[in-house]
């Protein structure tokens, strides 16, 4: 089996760790438990491969039938979702967006029309260190693929000139979408998981569902608190460990918890590690000091951008972003094992690696 095969499947195999972590975290995996009003719960769980990795979602229902049918309907419409906003099956809407950049508008579908008004509040809300238009700077690092490889400065440069967030024009009336320059690429893979998993909380709660997590590759979102009533305990992953180690643990109810790093997917050369989180001033993969960053919030859509924003921002100024923005808190991972709380999370991160300290 080829090396990248194999590579792959080791990912699917830790992401499963983590996922198995989660379930040890979270106390479940009895088939049958009791909620936090006394009547009896079926916990049921679905796994499956979506947007590029390991999709596990488990609710707690009334009925075992009524839990398996709620998460039918969240896959089929997590599907639906990749189908329009992968760079990755042909004639997906982000793709036919793509194919007229620089020559006409397209018409796109309300939830691809949100992400990407999305895309573009946090380009400027992070000053352009999230931009949706990164895509030329992606292909042609290619990480993830087996084609990657370090372009040459020139490359680079002749790229950098198709990334703007402010050439990607949209039009409410009709959804148009239209991006200015021959060229452009929009790529939505530092948001669309987490919008995909609003949607999917949307479906749940819609369906009665009070109890319920979604990880998608690591990517967790819960509906409020475990069914005994206590909070959910989600790992943030160990940046140097194999998936599933975790170097410290947040206690949440109702929110997300997003994290975004260079251990995600990179290959090295010449001891130098490139990384898929490329910073659009520069067009090379981040190199700030950084190894992860985990936002909590109560939409996994904005917790997604801000959680690669942040890590393109670096310590200094990711952390006053995240500070003077309500309703959002982050954990930020230094390359020296330094953790780094914004003021919201004081007290409420138990460290459990020795080798990490809290930054003071
Ligand atoms: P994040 O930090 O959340 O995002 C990093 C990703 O965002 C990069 O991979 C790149 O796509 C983009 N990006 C890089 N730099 C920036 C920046 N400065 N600003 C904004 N965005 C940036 N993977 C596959 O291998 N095969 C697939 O078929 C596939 N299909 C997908 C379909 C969809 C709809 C989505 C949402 C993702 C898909 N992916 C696929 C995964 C995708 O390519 C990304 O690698 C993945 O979403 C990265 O998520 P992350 O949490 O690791 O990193
Ligand atoms: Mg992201």
């Amino acid at each position: 089996m080829g090396d990248n095969k194999q590579k792959r499947r080791n990912r699917i195999i830790g992401i499963i760790s983590l996922l198995i972590l989660l379930i040890i975290l979270t106390g479940c995996g009895k088939g049958q438990t009791s909620g936090d009003s006394g009547y009896s719960l079926a916990d049921v769980t679905q796994t499956s491969y979506l947007m590029g990795t390991l999709v596990q979602a488990k609710v707690y229902a009334p009925t075992k039938e009524k839990g398996e049918e709620v998460l039918d309907t969240a896959f089929q419409q997590m599907d639906a979702l990749e189908k329009k906003m992968s760079l990755n099956i042909p004639a997906s809407e982000i793709i036919r967006v793509n194919e007229a950049a620089g020559s006409k508008p397209v018409q796109v579908s309300e939830d691809t029309f949100l992400v990407l008004q999305k895309g573009l509040e946090y380009s400027k809300l992070t000053e352009g260190s999230f931009d949706i238009s990164i895509g030329p700077l992606v292909k042609l690092w290619g990480i993830g693929t087996d084609q990657a490889r370090v372009p040459s400065a020139d490359e680079i440069k002749q790229k950098l000139k198709l990334v703007d967030y402010q050439s990607v024009l949209l039009q409410p009336e009709g959804q148009q979408v239209y991006l200015e320059e021959e060229g452009m690429v929009l790529d939505v893979g530092g948001i669309a998981k987490g919008y995909a998993a609003d949607v999917t909380k949307e479906i749940f709660q819609e369906a009665g569902i009070k109890h319920a997590y979604i990880s998608i590759g690591g990517n967790v979102l819960v509906v409020g608190n475990k069914p005994d009533g206590s909070p959910w305990k989600i790992g943030i992953q160990n940046p140097y460990r194999p998936r599933g180690a975790y170097l410290a643990i947040v206690e949440v109810t109702d929110s997300t918890v997003v994290t975004s790093g260079d251990y995600e997917r990179y290959f090295e050369e010449n001891g130098v590690r490139y990384h898929h989180i490329i910073d659009p001033a520069t067009g090379y993969p981040t190199r700030n000091g950084l190894k992860s960053v985990s936002i909590i919030t109560h939409k996994s859509l904005n917790a997604d951008a801000l959680s690669t924003g942040v890590f393109v921002l670096g310590i200094e100024r990711g952390l006053q972003l995240l500070e003077r923005t309500p309703d959002v808190e982050g954990i930020l991972i230094t390359e020296d094992k330094e953790v780094y709380l914004t003021s919201g999370l004081q007290g409420k991160v138990r460290i459990t690696d020795k080798e990490f300290s809290l930054a003071d």
